[in-house]
């Protein structure tokens, strides 16, 4: 705008517009009654039932606003994780605590580094905060690489984020590259670890970021009850870091982040007996399968250690045509090209009927196009 020309109507910052908006999984297929949705890396059993049972409580008391500290819930992640209740904050899902992190910590002149095909919510919070994003090349097998990452700190950079696992690619970087990164960076460069996957790895050389956030006061992890936890449409994410940076999120986040029956909920997801073992059972089994029979079928899959493995369908023409073939028998997986992934389709480790139906049809679109 010109210095005298005469603005019409309210205008937001620039930085609203520099980025697209994030477009979540589809959920709806015109014509189909009954749509396979594996398109959200929802876990594949759903709610657990002790957590219907507390929402349903939970309605009760509605009208009343709910503990702003969420004690209760924080105890109860404390026990299940063996932490400090003090250290932890919940969120209106993890998302939530992600762009605090980044309003609190970062901001116009700075920059905030990740790996290049990292998850989209960060870029998209960091563009609005008016941040630069620097993306680190990624190795081969779509893992992230410590060097390449380290490589593209600056004396602007106040955030590195990391998603161990991986969405959308699945690939896990081991504890020890882990500390390598953190021992490496600048004291004063924040590390957020992402573990929204972490309760579905069982490699031995995973620490979901724990053990990092107790060796010093520049790591954060956060967490999620979207996935394992079946709780996504709940809205439920919390962090675990040290009290400098607990103290920054109780400052900035709104004083009811977390409603009455995503507490509620969240209390009894931890408590329902064996639920974490069970759906990480379920998925280890499943996922191998699928990988499997795709790889049989003449399809490229990325080992994955979370709850969707990546479809490597070579172009993004062939990609494109997978997607297609699923819609037309209802089935929604995820189109990752935002994340520079044109050419791959990424697929939720559902229930073993939605898991065999999506096999089925990939591996008939495989046969069918070479
Ligand atoms: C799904 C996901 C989240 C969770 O977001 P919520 O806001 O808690 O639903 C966070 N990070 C990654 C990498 C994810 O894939």
């Amino acid at each position: 705008m010109t210095e005298d020309s005469v603005a019409t109507q309210p205008a937001a910052r620039p930085a609203v517009f520099s980025v697209p908006p994030y477009v979540g999984g589809e959920s709806k297929l015109t014509g189909v009654n009954r749509v396979i949705k594996l398109s959200s890396n929802e876990g594949a059993f759903g709610v657990p039932p002790g957590a219907v049972d507390a929402i349903r409580g939970a309605a009760e008391s509605g009208h009343r606003y709910p503990d702003g500290g969420a004690t209760a819930l924080r105890q109860a992640i404390g026990r299940c994780f063996d932490l400090d209740p003090e250290r932890i904050v919940c969120g209106n899902g993890s998302d939530d605590l992600i762009n605090l992190l980044i309003q609190s910590y970062g901001g116009p002149g700075t920059d905030l580094v990740m790996s290049a095909h990292g998850f989209l919510i960060y870029e998209i919070a960091a563009k609005l905060a008016g941040m630069e994003v620097r993306k680190a090349a990624e190795r081969h097998d779509l893992t992230a690489d410590v060097d390449a990452i380290l490589a593209l700190v600056g004396p602007a950079t106040r955030l590195v984020f990391l998603a161990n696992p991986n969405n959308p690619t699945g690939t896990l970087v081991p504890a020890a590259e882990m500390t390598r990164l953190r021992t490496s960076l600048p004291p004063e460069v924040l590390l957020v670890l992402d573990a929204a996957y972490a309760e579905y790895v069982d490699r031995p050389d995973y620490d979901p970021g724990i053990g990092l956030v107790d060796a010093g006061e520049g790591t954060v992890m956060v967490r999620t009850f979207s996935k394992i936890f079946g709780l996504g449409g709940l809205r439920l994410g919390w962090a675990y870091g040290p009290l400098s940076v607990i103290d920054v999120l109780n400052r900035v986040r709104m004083p009811f982040n977390v409603s009455g029956p995503a507490a509620a909920a969240g209390i009894a997801a931890l408590a329902e007996p064996d639920w974490i073992e069970r759906s990480r059972e379920h998925n280890r089994q499943a996922r191998a399968q699928m990988t499997n029979r795709l790889s049989a079928g003449g399809l490229t899959v990325y080992p994955s250690e979370a709850n969707f493995v990546l479809v490597d369908l070579s172009t993004p023409e062939r990609a494109g045509a997978a997607d297609r073939y699923l819609r037309s028998r209802g089935i929604i997986v995820r189109n990752v090209a935002a994340y520079g992934l044109a050419q791959c389709l990424r697929v939720t480790i559902g229930t073993d009927q939605e898991c065999a139906a999506v096999t089925d049809a990939l591996t008939e679109f495989a046969a069918q196009n070479g």
